[in-house]
């Protein structure tokens, strides 16, 4: 009977162990390779009259060891001769992803190994649609190819027969892994030691430095780069992938989900879905923390011994605290939305989805998760943007980002809209209220673009953008994953964003109850001007007076000449003001402003109905100016943590300033047409 020794070799994790069971069933023993405690294991199995002899030798990645086990196998084969010399190499590769396992194919190959390809796992590429051509590897490498599935035993007769045969063409190596020069230099040194395998010598002269003059680092780079450029040519022709024949869940859903209509429509639906339930689940708790804040309020306010510390506290520090807490709920909801969308693997496929229609404006998928995560707060976007490489569209994506509606302008357009359309207005049966904020979101998106279009053509192209994307298995996502990232962001919103808004609220209410002379001569002033009136109707018109004297009045009115053409009087000059800080101070200001100046026990909604503006006489809130607020509060950059954090990224303080500065002229400008044409 003949004898063959055979090796079976490949990355790790391709099914070696799983076929050499297969090949030689118990037949197998352990032994030890000299010296080191790394199990060597042999089997034997009879095919034909032939007795063959196998070695399982441990996965390896790479012909440079950087571990014990790839050591001992890159030894094994560099010293391949004597009594242990293999007569075939069974190379076993993974059907599913076989890049990686095609470049170690190819220097084994280059060794001068006979070698048989065993394409593994073919049962999974079947279902995944993966279509390989292995006469044209066989051509192509000069060598046997079969395709296997090890687990179910497919294609393993025919492995153990391509076993006897004799390689079709077992090609000299070319030397494809240099360039010409290095070439020279290597094909010296063979012909001066009498070497008869080319990249031994090259592997002589990178590993064990046999030739000192070459520089070492650049020949394998040069050697990995042009290896990959032909493993590269090589998988375009023998792999297609035809979606159409896959049957795994994976290519199902994907059939679906990356479909070139349905995919963007479910996209789309998706979208829709968070957004409803951050606004339809945050409900709730935010409905109990503002009923915990009143109790607060109230109580403090009542156990606390009147006078200006108290006052402080109860008007001051704890609806500044409330404008932070109270969106925790929302912006928590939308990141688990997110983690989930992650966690599952489809937030890629929105990424390769997204990309081309991103990339019209100066974008790429890439973009998409930050801009999502941009309808919550701005802060994390930009932070995510680190996730783009490419330079000129992480920059465009960070410009634009604070244009779409972060979840800080929530609470100021739900005012507006209150003041701007009475809530039983109903199309159809959606409320009217809900289509006008439904506009102000999709303002966001189409003015967002328009602003990437324009900055694509500003900022020149200097980087090359290399889209390259894994689209991983679907996966039920990991519970502690998720509530890791729901908790790390959350943190980060409220201690980003909380920091600021606490200390806007703070000053803001020492500004709006300090003055000048005329602001500390009010009380003397009312009781001897008003005799006749009731004291609760002098308190009213003495903190109204006490307001417009306040610095924060004083600061309003300084800029009332500017704001006057948007239909604004110093009032909202004052919120404004203070919203330059974060735009929900706008809510907190307002109801500070006219919790000053009024004692009635109205709500925020019905005070600012009933307001009159200083100048016109006419109601403050009325159509125009709703509109022209609402798309200031829409282009504005009003929030210094964004500020901060486009510094941060960018370590630019031209970009920073030309975002504030595009921002907030655009916001004037349309708010100045709008009030001009509509009032
Ligand atoms: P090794 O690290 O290369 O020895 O790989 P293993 O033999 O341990 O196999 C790795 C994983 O792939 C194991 O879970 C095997 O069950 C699985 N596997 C091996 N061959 C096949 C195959 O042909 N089809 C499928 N579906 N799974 C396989």
């Amino acid at each position: 009977m003949s004898k063959l020794r055979v090796a079976l070799i490949g990355n790790p994790n391709v099914g070696k162990t799983t076929l050499f069971n297969r090949l030689c069933g118990v037949n197998q023993k352990t032994g030890n390779y000299p010296g080191v405690t790394v199990d060597k294991k042999i089997g034997k199995f009879k095919h034909l009259d032939f007795q063959i002899e196998v070695t399982d030798l441990p996965g390896f990645d790479s012909i440079y060891p950087k571990s014990l086990d790839e050591e001992l196998v890159v030894d094994y084969l560099k010293n391949n001769s004597g009594k242990n010399k293999v007569d075939k190499v069974v190379f076993v590769a993974d059907g599913t992803n076989i890049k990686k396992n095609l470049y170690l194919l190819s220097q084994i190959k280059d060794l001068g190994y006979d070698i048989v390809l065993a394409i593994n796992m073919i049962d999974v590429a079947k279902r995944k649609g993966i279509i390989i051509d292995t006469e044209y590897l066989s051509k192509e490498f000069g060598i046997h190819v079969v395709k296997i599935s090890a687990r179910k035993g497919e294609g393993v007769d025919e492995l153990k027969s391509a076993l006897l045969l004799k390689s079709p063409n077992a090609r000299a190596d070319d030397l494809k892994y240099l360039k010409p020069e290095n070439r020279k230099v290597l094909e010296q040194f063979v012909s001066s030691t009498n070497s008869t395998n080319s990249f031994k010598s090259f592997l002589r002269i990178t590993q064990e430095n046999a030739l000192p003059e070459v520089n070492i680092k650049k020949w394998k780079s040069e050697e990995a780069i042009l290896r990959y450029q032909y493993v590269r040519k090589v998988l375009d022709n023998a792999i297609t992938i035809d979606k159409s024949l896959a049957t795994d869940t994976t290519s199902k859903l994907d059939k679906i989900l990356m479909h070139k209509v349905w995919g963007y429509l479910i996209f789309l639906v998706v979208l829709l879905v968070i957004f409803q339930s951050v606004f339809s689940l945050s409900a709730y708790p935010m409905g109990w923390i503002e009923t915990g804040f009143s109790w607060i309020h109230d109580t403090l306010a009542s156990k606390l011994p009147p006078g200006s510390f108290t006052n402080f506290i109860t008007e001051g520090l704890i609806p500044g605290l409330e404008g932070v807490v109270i969106f925790i709920p929302q912006i928590a909801i939308l990141f688990f939305f997110f983690a989930l969308l992650d966690e599952s693997g489809y937030m890629n496929r929105i990424i390769f989805l997204m990309d081309r229609l991103m990339q019209k404006v100066g974008m790429s998928g890439k973009s998409v998760v930050p801009l999502i995560s941009s309808f919550a707060c701005a802060v994390p976007a930009i932070m995510a943007t680190r996730t783009i490489e490419n330079k000129r569209e992480r920059l465009i994506t960070i410009l634009v980002a604070p244009l779409l509606t972060c979840s800080a302008r929530l609470p100021v357009y739900t005012i507006l809209i209150g003041l701007l359309v009475p809530n039983d207005k109903l199309i159809g049966f959606v409320s009217l209220q809900a289509i006008v904020l439904l506009g102000m979101y999709l303002l966001g998106v189409i003015t967002s673009a328009l602003a990437a279009l324009v900055f694509k053509y500003i900022i020149k192209n200097k980087y090359r953008s290399f889209f390259i994307t894994e689209i991983p298995r679907y996966l039920l996502p990991n519970f502690k994953n998720m509530l890791f990232t729901i908790w790390e962001n959350t943190k980060a919103f409220v201690w980003n964003a909380g920091k600021i808004i606490v200390a806007a609220s703070i000053i803001l209410y020492v500004l709006g109850t300090n003055g000048g002379t005329k602001y500390n001569q009010a009380d003397e002033l009312f009781s001897a001007e008003y005799p006749s009136l009731s004291i609760s109707e002098i308190d009213t018109k003495k903190s109204a007076y006490k307001l417009e004297n306040s610095y924060l009045g004083m600061m309003g009115k300084s800029i009332e000449p500017a704001i006057i053409p948007l239909g604004y009087d110093w009032k909202v000059g004052i919120a404004l003001i203070s919203s330059i800080a974060a735009r929900e101070v706008f809510v907190g200001t307002m109801s500070i402003i006219y919790s000053i100046d009024s004692e009635e026990d109205l709500t925020i909604m019905q005070k600012l109905d009933k307001e009159i503006n200083a100048n016109t006489g006419k109601r403050t809130f009325n159509f125009a100016t709703c509109i022209s607020l609402l798309l200031f509060y829409a282009f504005a950059l009003q929030c210094m943590s964004t500020i901060a954090v486009t510094y941060k990224e960018t370590k630019s303080l031209k970009w920073t300033s030309i975002q504030f500065l595009y921002m907030t002229v655009l916001a004037y400008v349309v708010s100045l047409i709008a009030y001009q044409l509509l009032s």
